[in-house]
């Protein structure tokens, strides 16, 4: 019988010898995720319709929709909500044409607003994965990713009839969270128990990370590993900038397209 010691330390080390992930910045909440084998775009096909938050430059569409490295392969496309400065339907029904490998996963809404597109769309819709506005988990496992998301409403009275989904995605043993524009309000939060089993990376809208609410549900609640600040506006926002420095001195704060965090 061979020995057993040596057989088990390399099958040790090939499960915590953890692959490289990375999160690049596209713009406004606009994301894009790589690990040793998964590709994920989140809320980054959208033009500049909002001119107060930075969308993706025109190279990058382009590149995105060539196929150009790094995007040759896009496992998943996820949007939070249908609205303009994180979501264009032709854009989206543009990529997804080209990109015949991604699935999209959204809130229903924004499927029906890519199916008003066009005609033809016999192509799209087996990977038109379009979530009901439910305030718990549901769990998708689509391209070897799994997917949790939840409704949790958007910011504002004026934007409660734009559905906002939640992600919170494992990819290759890495849990990523995105709140899209979820509400400030840490009553949304209490029953998704956000931090069992703790969350690697969090990306938040900046004000959460400034103000009390925002802040309770981020320490208290969401309690991430790495915290990236997103929708941060083209103008800047010093005064908010300097509270979040105060309270999150090692959050990441994305501004520019192209910054990256590795984990
Ligand atoms: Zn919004």
């Amino acid at each position: 019988m061979p020995n057993l010691k040596f057989l088990l330390i390399p099958l040790i080390f090939s499960f915590t010898a953890s692959a490289q992930h990375s999160i690049s910045y596209i713009a406004n909440e606009g994301i894009f995720i790589q690990s040793e084998n998964k590709s994920i775009l989140i809320d980054a096909i959208f033009d500049n319709y909002y001119e107060t938050y930075a969308s993706p430059s025109e190279q990058t569409i382009q590149y995105l929709n060539a196929k150009e490295h790094p995007y040759q392969i896009v496992d998943l496309l996820l949007v939070t909500h249908a609205h303009l400065d994180h979501f264009n339907p032709e854009m989206v029904s543009k990529f997804l044409k080209s990109h015949r490998e991604t699935e999209l996963v959204c809130p229903k809404q924004a499927v029906d607003s890519i199916v008003k597109t066009q005609e033809n769309m016999e192509l799209l819709i087996p990977r038109l994965n379009g979530v009901e506005p439910k305030a718990e988990w549901n769990a998708l496992f689509l391209k070897g990713v799994s997917v949790h998301t939840a409704y949790v409403r958007h910011g504002g009275k004026q934007n409660y009839d734009v559905d906002n989904q939640i992600y919170l995605i494992n990819v290759d043993g890495k849990k990523i969270l995105h709140l899209g524009d979820a509400e400030m309000d840490p009553a949304h939060f209490a029953q998704l128990h956000l931090s069992k089993p703790p969350i690697d990376v969090a990306l938040i809208p900046y004000w959460f990370l400034a103000y009390p609410p925002g802040i309770d549900i981020v320490k208290n609640q969401i309690k991430p590993n790495k915290l990236v600040a997103i929708h941060y506006p083209k103008v800047g926002d010093p005064k908010t900038l300097e509270k979040i420095r105060d309270n999150f001195p090692n959050a990441v704060v994305f501004m520019k397209e192209g910054e990256m965090v590795n984990f």
